[in-house]
């Protein structure tokens, strides 16, 4: 897997380690380890010492962090890039606190960077932490940290990391950026957490009215005009269409009646009369993720209707706030790419990438864009990624790789063309690459080495570290 996203990975967490030291005011000395498992079961073993620990991503132990890979993460709908990002961010709080913080603001501040970081990022207002702060489910700040140590249930546990970041958000929002960095400080010397707090922000029983009032406001104001409920079976038959859209009538604002009818209209191909609907289902709860989406079921009525436009700017809104829906990606880049707007389509690529970097669609993506925008050396990597993933067309890429590398690298450029022969031996173009390459040097200029002499191996690109 390495192969696949290692560049992008050290890439990521060298940003978060310039980013993350700078704001918080702390330099970490020694290298930080980050291991990653391809084998969820390898993972548990090394950070917990036993198989299990179901609900673990990723660990951080100071300066050694520990994570499942892109490719274990994607039964769990859990984005790679945010989950190294949300552990580095540990790093550097554990370090500047000397391991001296408590639990709930050490998770505080690393979702609360995930959230700001991508807007997909991280934990988000849902209908569910909505009614837990609506219904008094809040934990007191004093005692948050217990809500990850004694929770009630698995989605207790998902709120807390919520509930910190919104308290995180809360003492940024109040007291400045600086504030949580200085908290930090005195933790680190040994200061108690409530008197770190009140010396830096406010009295700890002011926070906690005041956080209150906060996220009470912000659940209050999330989809506030939509009705979130799921009607009994009982008062409306789930299978019956005609039902659905009588109880609708009475009904106007329920998300489930306006998404069900919806894909029930479109199923029937009725796209016209689906399009208000969604729309209006969009208005009143625009943060819908997930597969049934009426952001999906939106922008392909739009397509069928051929409303392009229209349904760009659907897809565009939907991938604010959706990480894993690849399928969303895929599209967004097949239109950008048909109208050759590529540094659009790099973008999406980049975003598909975080969602799955072991699809070869990404990358296929990233090779087009660097082959439709004249950057040949941009191809050589995804081209490279696509031959570990099982092509369907290994004599394609190969001859592409070594048209790429032909005055780079002529050895690998040689070693490619040969192999796009052995599977296709009468591949006319492939044939006078090679000839090309297999010609003598024309005499070399004054200043360059002689051809004979031997050619440094392009180690870091032929090795895919
Ligand atoms: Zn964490």
């Amino acid at each position: 897997e390495a192969a696949l996203y290692g560049d992008e990975a050290i890439d990521l967490l060298t940003e978060a380690g310039d980013l993350f030291s700078k704001k918080y005011d702390t330099q970490i000395e020694d290298p930080v380890i980050v291991e990653i498992f391809p084998e969820k079961k390898d993972f548990a073993v090394r950070t917990f010492g036993i198989p299990g620990g179901d609900g673990y991503m990723g660990v951080c132990f100071g300066k050694v962090i520990t994570a499942n890979s892109p490719k274990s993460l994607l039964g769990f709908q859990q984005n790679w890039q945010s989950l190294l990002w949300h552990e580095y961010c540990h790093v550097i709080t554990l370090q500047k606190t000397n391991n001296r913080m408590p639990r709930w603001l050490s998770e505080g501040i690393s979702v609360y960077e995930e959230r700001l970081r991508h807007s997909s990022w991280g934990e988000q207002m849902s209908p569910e932490y909505r009614d837990f702060i609506l219904g008094g489910e809040m934990t007191p700040v004093e005692r948050l940290s217990m809500a990850f140590i004694v929770p009630k249930s698995p989605a207790h546990i998902q709120f807390a990391y919520y509930q910190s970041s919104l308290v995180v958000e809360y003492l940024v929002k109040n007291f400045g950026e600086e504030c949580i960095s200085k908290i930090l400080q005195d933790l680190g010397e040994g200061m108690f957490i409530n008197i770190a707090i009140e010396k830096h922000a406010t009295k700890l029983d002011e926070l906690q009215e005041a956080f209150t009032e906060f996220a009470t406001a912000k659940a209050e104001a999330f989809a506030a005009e939509a009705d979130l409920a799921r009607p009994n079976p009982l008062e409306v038959n789930p299978i019956d269409k005609n039902a659905i859209v009588d109880w609708l009538e009475d009904n106007p604002n329920n998300i489930w009646a306006l998404n069900t009818t919806c894909a029930n209209l479109i199923e029937e191909e009725k796209f016209a009369e689906a399009i208000p609907l969604l729309e209006r289902s969009i208005r009143l709860h625009p943060r819908q993720r997930g597969g049934n989406s009426p952001y999906g079921m939106l922008s392909l009525a739009f397509r069928e209707l051929g409303q392009a436009d229209e349904e760009l700017a659907v897809l565009e809104n939907w991938a604010t706030i959706e990480d894993s829906a690849t399928k969303l990606y895929e599209r967004l880049m097949e239109i950008h790419a048909e109208r050759k707007a590529w540094p659009e389509v790099d973008r999406l690529a980049k975003r598909f990438f975080s969602a799955n970097p072991l699809s070869p669609i990404s990358h296929r993506f990233m090779a087009l864009t660097a082959q439709q925008t004249g950057n040949t050396a941009a191809t050589v990597r995804p081209l490279k990624r696509l031959l570990l993933l099982n092509p369907p067309d290994p004599v394609d890429l190969h001859f592409r790789l070594a048209t790429a590398l032909v005055d780079r690298s002529p050895d690998e450029a040689k070693r490619h063309v040969l192999q796009a022969l052995e599977d296709a031996p009468r591949f006319r173009a492939a044939q006078k690459l090679l000839a090309r390459l297999a010609k003598p040097k024309p005499e070399p200029e004054p200043d360059t080495p002689p051809a004979s002499e031997p050619q440094p191996e392009p180690k870091e690109e032929a090795k895919g570290r």
